[in-house]
């Protein structure tokens, strides 16, 4: 099996949600008392927020490829950066190592490809619902189309990620709230919604046929439990 490298802490909340989820496909797959052999490299969160606020992307790209390093120094043979936001970095993580970095928009894509849908919502932080870099590899790798919420709804997105869940808040009203948006964007064209966020695992919504959720979190830790045992490096 190979060794996967998490960069984790952003949130921790989701993090821990990744350790549990690769272990249990692994056990799965498996069998027997088998477990994922990984590393984790989890950041200080509240550095890295306040460099997302402050538009320093070039600090919050040094602050994770100082992680990916270590990573790799360490023994990891391939990255899981475990936040979608922070994949706008993905490119200088890649070029700062020699391990591959499983991405979390192609594993994601390509379940929405998969299932059929052309057209979905894209919900996670301002940065991922406002800036192009995620949307645009929707878009131009997997031909699909991206709608997001208005501006009242991204703000009130972003504001449950930040100041709940990130801190392990999982309110109700929130979560009908969130529900609602999506059920409006439904109404407006959608066919499925990426939930773009890995804090959204926590509010334990239900995938239903009318309207299809994309777990982020969750494909991503698919696609590289898959890519782990692949081909055994160890055994
Ligand atoms: N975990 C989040 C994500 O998937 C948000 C936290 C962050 O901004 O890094 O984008």
């Amino acid at each position: 099996m190979k060794t996967l490298g998490l960069i984790g802490g952003m949130s921790w909340e989701s993090t821990a949600h990744y350790y549990a989820r690769i272990n249990q496909l692994v056990a799965q797959r498996l069998g027997d008392l088998h477990s994922a052999q990984m590393l984790l490299y989890s950041i200080d969160f509240d550095a890295l927020q306040r460099m997302q606020h402050a538009d320093d992307w070039q600090g919050a790209a040094r602050l994770l490829v100082d992680a990916a390093r270590h990573l790799e120094r360490g023994g990891a043979d391939g990255l899981l950066i475990c936040a979608n936001t922070m994949h706008k970095v993905a490119p200088e993580i890649q070029q700062a190592v020699g391990m591959p970095v499983i991405h979390i928009v192609d594993a994601t894509a390509d379940t929405v490809r998969r299932r059929g849908l052309g057209r979905v919502a894209l919900l996670g932080t301002r940065f991922i619902m406002e800036q192009d870099f995620y949307r645009r590899r929707l878009e131009d790798r997997y031909g699909l189309k991206v709608m997001v919420p208005d501006q009242e709804e991204r703000a009130m997105v972003h504001h449950m990620i930040f100041d709940e869940l990130c801190k392990g808040l999982v309110r109700p009203e929130s979560k009908q709230h969130f529900l609602q948006i999506i059920a409006r964007l439904r109404a407006a064209g959608a066919q499925g919604a990426i939930l773009g966020c890995t804090e959204f695992s926590l509010f334990q919504l239900e995938d239903t046929p009318e309207m299809p959720l994309f777990d982020t979190t969750e494909l991503h830790a698919r696609r590289a439990v898959d890519w782990a045992l692949e081909k055994p490096a160890t055994d």
